[in-house]
């Protein structure tokens, strides 16, 4: 049996407050929020999926390790652009040279 630490009286330990008191149970055994090493490997994933890995990484680590997470989701979004805009630099260097041998 556990008991409530604001009123001291016996409660259920499956309970998420007290029903005496209605003082919340559960934010007491709650873990602080995880900072759990993340492999650098999880990188590769952002950086060969852009966005999709970003995202694929950011839902598998937000448990484990949220800011890392989030780090990844970030990356992904801003290298798909990169990659967006470096693919269409890419192309109109490429075009402008057939362009200039077509002249
Ligand atoms: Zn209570």
């Amino acid at each position: 049996m556990a008991f409530c630490p604001n009123c001291g009286r016996e409660v259920s330990p499956e309970a998420i407050s007290c029903p005496n008191c209605g003082h919340p149970l559960r934010q007491t055994v709650l873990k602080p929020e995880l900072r759990e090493k993340i492999s650098a490997a999880w990188w590769l994933l952002p950086f060969f999926l852009a966005w999709i890995g970003g995202l694929i990484a950011y839902f598998v680590l937000k448990d484990r390790n949220g800011k890392t997470a989030t780090n990844m989701l970030i990356f992904g979004i801003v290298w798909t652009f990169v990659g967006f805009v470096l693919s269409i630099a890419i192309a109109a260097f490429i075009f402008g040279l057939f362009g200039m041998f077509g002249a």
